[in-house]
């Protein structure tokens, strides 16, 4: 039955989305954070929308890692052993690239998401862990964003190359190329490639290859784009195709692989709009539209707002713009909803750090990726003036997230995080939750009251963590960047942290005028309101979700991408 699904894709010109990470259950622990979310939410919606739609990744025998943190804050990552025979089944053939000069076959692994309605849509997983592969080799695909550069190489290579052989193989036609940010790049050079052998000129060959390739980038900063040294990229790839012709599109002195994609795809898009305005900046001369992200509703919808929505608003799961009704929902039941959530998180608390959190306590919330530019630490940069907010009403604080093993900053900052916990013990409750993945981003997202975000802008490219509290009538705290320029209305859907987007201010100015707009707002509005204005409170979440939920969502995101990116003509 499964195969027969594969043989009704062969009918169809099908989308097919590569992804260095995909996020489709806990137990799949092959993603990282939030690229990975999307992709899943991805897949999810294409299901939800029965669109003929494939996704390719890589296995990760060894998932990201296992996050345990001692108690002074040290994060220690042990490899996940994860069983893939238990959830995904071999496709019943090889493939195989050329790396180092030595013959590298890889497996395909498939994994049907199945839609609440029944649809389908296959996710394909590479794994070069075979017998008659050479020790090193096996490991290619074992850790996600693992091991040095040249590993990273080629793990690329396996994606965009391995992976366009076999959707070749799989007989598929495929309407788009979509890359989901620049790991799988390469596949440009294959389908050039093709081109090039089927006896076409450059220019020729060229332009097919950028009908056929839809680009999405995510990262607003320069240094964050995979680069490799041309002596590197012969060393692995020999003579796959001629270096001028990948110097021509990759740029002349290293090969960059954000500029691959760019200039062999035919449509092009940041993850909102400011991260457009950014990226045109970076990359000048280029066209690159905006489609802002979303989530996948019914996912990131607690069980006590999924029933709720149910009876209020039937169809939400498939529809969600239709979330917009969400204002005629009693205060009551949205609170009863509400309550419910939160007492599943404060369960969870308990159960993983002893500590017992209040359910009548203002909670607010802080979870995703441990790295600098998030700066989990902003809420503490003056303790006494946190204290002095406190005195208004209590608040506890819940936190999580990862640190890529490398980033030195970002295991700092959990063990600044374990600092401040220890500091404040006798003033404000704060727990640090290990390990986090999406079952535990479900809870903590839905139970706490405030979700509060504080990147350094404008680096957060989009951001969807919020997307997913306003979903559960969670109210963002936010600075001004990503999606969160397009979602805030002040007051009204949620509050603001520092300057406008566009101010321009020296660093030291905005920072002081993020912390000092950050506590104001603590103690001046938010603590007030939640204590003693609890029906307007309650309006905020409602807005929440009838503005916020009913358009960042990923049904809407991906009818945008199926009408600008995928059928648009020329
Ligand atoms: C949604 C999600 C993220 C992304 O969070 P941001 O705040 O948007 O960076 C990261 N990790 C997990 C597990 C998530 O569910």
């Amino acid at each position: 039955m499964r195969e027969d699904y594969l043989e009704k894709l062969r009918k169809e010109e099908i989308i097919a989305y590569f992804s260095m990470e995909i996020a489709l259950i806990s137990d799949i622990p092959t993603y990282s954070g939030g690229l990975g979310v999307l992709a899943g939410d991805t897949v999810r919606t294409a299901a939800d929308l029965n669109i003929p739609f494939i996704a390719i990744t890589q296995l990760s025998r060894k998932g990201y890692f296992k996050q345990e943190i001692d108690k002074d804050g040290n994060q220690i990552e042990y490899p996940v052993n994860w069983d893939p025979e238990k959830f995904l089944t071999k496709l019943p053939f090889k493939t195989n690239v050329e790396i180092e000069g030595r013959n590298v076959s890889i497996q395909p692994w498939v994994y049907y998401w199945t839609s609440l309605h029944g649809h389908k849509v296959p996710v394909i997983f590479l794994d070069t862990n075979l017998p008659e592969n050479s020790e090193e080799d096996k490991n290619i695909t074992d850790v996600l964003y693992g091991g040095d550069l040249a590993h990273r190489l080629k793990q690329e290579i396996i994606l965009g190359i391995g992976g366009a052989k076999v959707i070749k193989q799989l007989g598929l036609r495929v309407r788009k190329y979509h890359l989901n940010e620049g790991h799988s790049s390469l596949l440009t050079l294959e389908l050039l490639k093709d081109e090039l052998s089927s006896g076409k000129s450059l220019e020729e060959a060229e332009k097919n290859v950028k009908e056929k390739c839809v680009f999405t980038t995510h990262t607003p900063v320069e240094a964050g784009h995979d680069k490799f040294p041309y002596d590197m990229v012969t060393k692995i790839m020999g003579n796959y195709i001629s270096i001028d012709i990948i110097k021509k599109f990759a740029g002349n002195d290293i090969l960059n692989m954000t500029l691959l994609a760019l200039n062999l795809s035919g449509y092009v898009n940041g993850v909102a709009k400011r991260h457009q305005e950014i990226s045109l900046q970076m990359f000048p001369g280029h066209r690159i539209h905006a489609i802002t992200n979303g989530v996948h509703s019914f996912t990131w919808t607690s069980p006590s707002f999924r029933k709720l929505f149910d009876k209020y608003i039937p169809g939400w799961a498939t529809e969600p713009e239709l979330l917009s009704r969400a204002q005629f929902i009693p205060n009551e039941e949205i609170w009863n909803a509400h309550m419910e959530a939160k007492r599943d998180l404060i369960k969870l608390i308990s159960n993983e750090t002893g500590v017992q959190f209040d359910e009548n306590v203002l909670t607010i919330g802080f979870a995703r990726r441990a790295t600098a530019y998030k700066r989990p630490h902003l809420l503490f940069s003056d303790i006494n003036r946190l204290k002095k907010v406190k005195r208004k009403g209590p608040i506890q604080i819940v936190y999580a997230g990862k640190a890529h093993p490398k980033d030195i900053e970002g295991k700092k900052l959990i063990k600044e995080i374990y600092e401040y916990i220890k500091a404040l013990e006798n003033d404000i409750k704060i727990v640090y939750l290990q390990d986090y993945n999406l079952d535990m981003a479900k809870k903590i997202i839905a139970g706490v009251d405030v979700w509060l975000n504080t990147p350094q802008r404008p680096l957060e490219a989009s951001g969807t963590s919020g997307m997913k509290a306003a979903h559960n009538g969670v109210i963002n705290f936010s600075v001004l960047d990503g999606w969160w320029i397009e979602g805030h209305v002040e007051g009204y859907t949620g509050w603001s942290i520092g300057p406008s987007p566009f101010e321009e201010k020296s660093i030291e100015n905005h920072v002081q005028e993020e912390i000092d707009d950050l506590y104001n707002k603590l103690e001046y509005i938010i603590i007030p309101t939640y204590y003693h204005h609890r029906d307007e409170w309650i309006e905020i979440m409602k807005n929440s979700i009838s503005n916020l939920a009913s358009y960042f969502n990923t049904h809407r995101m991906m009818k945008r991408y199926i009408t600008e990116a995928y059928f648009k003509i020329g």
